[in-house]
């Protein structure tokens, strides 16, 4: 279809690009994007899924961040896995068709990502994905699912790093798809490291710079069980004998942590908001963590983590930072935390995590190219 082709070549000015957000760990993804591609004259559409709803893992967000509120708000709540997956299918589908946007964009690996990843395959729509060829390689994990579905739908696969290129060589994809922007999380803990200095988190819960730890957990196969649960608190507990840890509990897990743990050594908060666990990272001793995204700040932050996993999907923080892959052994948990403790790593940086990679993100979508006009399924339809 000829007039598709030409269509897509139309000028950044005219573009229209829907910008899917669902999530804690996409707002800090989505934004930079955002800005970078407002600032070139693209009209932004911002699609909220309504993954996470409440105040502690959306609003707070939002507010920290200074992004606008959705334009689009899909409210697709809560549910199983696929429940959530078919609800925000069915929510996007309608926006995508009144929109017809010259393009999607998802970040991540999360429920949201994928789900309107298919929709906009489906509807012939460009797809872009930020975060793309990230791969732990465990297929229980659902967000490796994800990850490997979405890059098979998108058009554009934006790495945050050279591993991830490099896994998408190894999968086949075009090299014309794939591009090397670095990472847009950095972007925004860069742009906002000053003002959640500022802002005074450590101040209001007591705590003093290097005098703690700090740990998050909230791997479904790490806490939605008392079995994979008790032991990783056993080892915390060990490890907060020699330095008190701070714990924002992630609501998946709260309620199983306020049961597990038993020294006042360890302080479960409430989950932080973005400037606050900036600020609560950046004066960590040590973190302990089985996030994804805490492994990348820390990393650009210098600040030492034990990854409490049996694989990453961001092994450059291991390689390049300041990361070190403990895995799930209570013995060994302790043992590398009194390490890290006794000698930290030295801090360095990957390349490209340098508070520019939703500008490069804007360059490349803008810019067309030839993924911009490949065929789609639709064309191939006819
Ligand atoms: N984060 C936060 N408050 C918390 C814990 C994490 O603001 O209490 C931020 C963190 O700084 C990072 C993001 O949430 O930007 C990581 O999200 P999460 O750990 O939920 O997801 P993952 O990265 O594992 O997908």
């Amino acid at each position: 279809m000829p007039g598709q082709a030409a269509e897509r070549t139309r000028t950044a000015e005219a573009l229209r690009i829907i910008c899917v957000a669902g999530a804690r760990p996409n707002y800090m993804k989505i934004k930079p994007v955002m800005d970078a591609l407002e600032a070139r004259g693209a009209e932004v559409v911002l699609v909220h899924t309504g993954q996470h709803y409440d105040e502690a893992m959306n609003d707070v967000f939002f507010r920290d961040l200074g992004i606008r509120p959705p334009d689009r708000y899909l409210g697709a709540g809560s549910g199983s896995q696929a429940e959530q997956t078919a609800r925000i299918m069915l929510a996007f589908e309608p926006v995508v068709a009144e929109l017809a946007p010259d393009a999607v964009v998802v970040v991540g690996d999360v429920t949201s990502t994928v789900a309107c990843g298919l929709v906009a395959a489906k509807a012939g729509t460009l797809l872009a994905h930020v975060e793309a060829g990230l791969r732990s390689r465990d297929w229980s994990m659902p967000e490796e699912v994800n990850r490997v579905v979405v890059d098979r739908l998108s058009d554009y696969l934006l790495a945050p790093s050279q591993d991830a290129v490099d896994n998408l060589r190894a999968e086949g994809y075009r090299e014309d798809q794939v591009h090397l922007v670095g990472n847009v999380m950095i972007d925004t803990l860069f742009a906002n490291r000053e003002r959640a200095l500022a802002a005074g988190a450590l101040e209001q819960l007591g705590l003093t710079p290097g005098g703690y730890g700090l740990v998050t957990l909230h791997r479904p196969a790490n806490v939605d069980s008392p079995e994979a649960l008790a032991p990783l608190v056993g080892a915390l507990a060990k490890v907060a004998e020699e330095l008190p840890l701070i714990l924002p509990a992630h609501p998946r897990a709260a309620s199983a942590l306020r049961e597990l743990v038993a020294t006042d050594r360890i302080r479960l908060i409430p989950p932080a908001g973005y400037l606050d666990f900036v600020a609560l990272q950046a004066g960590a001793r040590i973190v302990l963590t089985d996030s994804g995204g805490v492994q990348e700040e820390t990393t650009a932050l210098g600040v030492p983590c034990v990854t409490l996993r049996d694989n990453t999907e961001r092994p450059i923080t291991v390689s390049e930072g300041t990361n070190i892959l403990a895995g799930l052994d209570p013995a060994r948990i302790v043992e590398i935390a009194q390490r890290v403790l006794a000698a930290p790593p030295a801090p360095r940086r990957p390349a490209l995590w340098d508070g520019h990679a939703g500008e490069r993100i804007a360059e490349v979508l803008l810019g067309g190219g030839s993924a911009a006009t490949r065929l789609r399924p639709t064309d191939l339809a006819d």
